[in-house]
């Protein structure tokens, strides 16, 4: 019996073309700002907290933040692919080490519509305090320490029901996930990261390739 199909995608940089720190910085914040950044990617700090010291920096009206988030761009098949496992009863979740502050106001639309699934750190803003994430519930099963919520425990849940997880994703926090799931849709960081840990993965550009592997099985 040919297994049904459960669709796993990160946001950052896989959905959208560039992590949603990047955007902010580059709009907002100084190089400076960025230090916990360097701070994570040498080991010397969490993912969350990283993200956390440099959102928490982030001091504009939140009317104003909040059109700046609108207006980032995501890729033009992200709706299509929604509408397709929408259609066809493919679970799709999207599984984010970023927040639901920005993903809601970037694809929140999208989400309610085609009965998306989304995991991630739940945000709050405040003109005085910047963007705070806060993670999973410790007694959530999505629960991580490192990136607030755990990508892999997603992908096993789907597998432990008996689905053939196809995964999306480009960074770090992608490469667990990926070595559970069945196919690995990957780009940039993550196809490195792949390779050097010989996880089988499929290098991609855009939504379309994935919408078109999705609508052929
Ligand atoms: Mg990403």
């Amino acid at each position: 019996m040919v297994k049904k199909t459960a669709f796993v995608s990160d946001f950052d940089g896989t959905i959208t073309q560039e992590d949603f720190f990047w955007y902010v910085s580059k709009e907002y914040l100084s190089e400076q700002a960025l230090k916990a950044w360097q701070l994570y990617l040498e080991g010397r700090e969490t993912h969350l907290n990283a993200l956390n010291r440099i959102f928490g920096q982030i001091r504009i009206p939140q009317k104003q933040f909040d059109a700046f988030i609108k207006q980032i761009p995501y890729d033009k098949a992200f709706p299509e692919i929604a509408a397709l496992c929408a259609e066809r009863k493919i679970p799709f979740y999207i599984c984010s080490a970023g927040c639901d502050y920005y993903i809601d106001r970037i694809i929140g639309e999208d989400i309610k519509k085609f009965d998306i699934h989304l995991v991630t750190n739940h945000g709050v803003y405040s003109e005085q305090n910047g963007l705070e994430m806060l993670p999973q519930p410790k007694g959530s099963p999505y629960y991580n320490a490192e990136v607030g919520i755990s990508k892999a425990a997603v992908v096993q849940k789907l597998k432990d029901e008996g689905y053939f997880v196809v995964f999306a994703g480009d960074g770090p926090p992608d490469a667990a996930p990926a070595a559970l799931a069945d196919v690995v849709f990957a780009k940039k960081m993550l196809l490195k990261l792949c390779m050097e840990q010989q996880i089988p993965c499929l290098e991609f550009k855009g939504f379309d390739e994935i919408f078109n592997y999705l609508k052929e099985r």
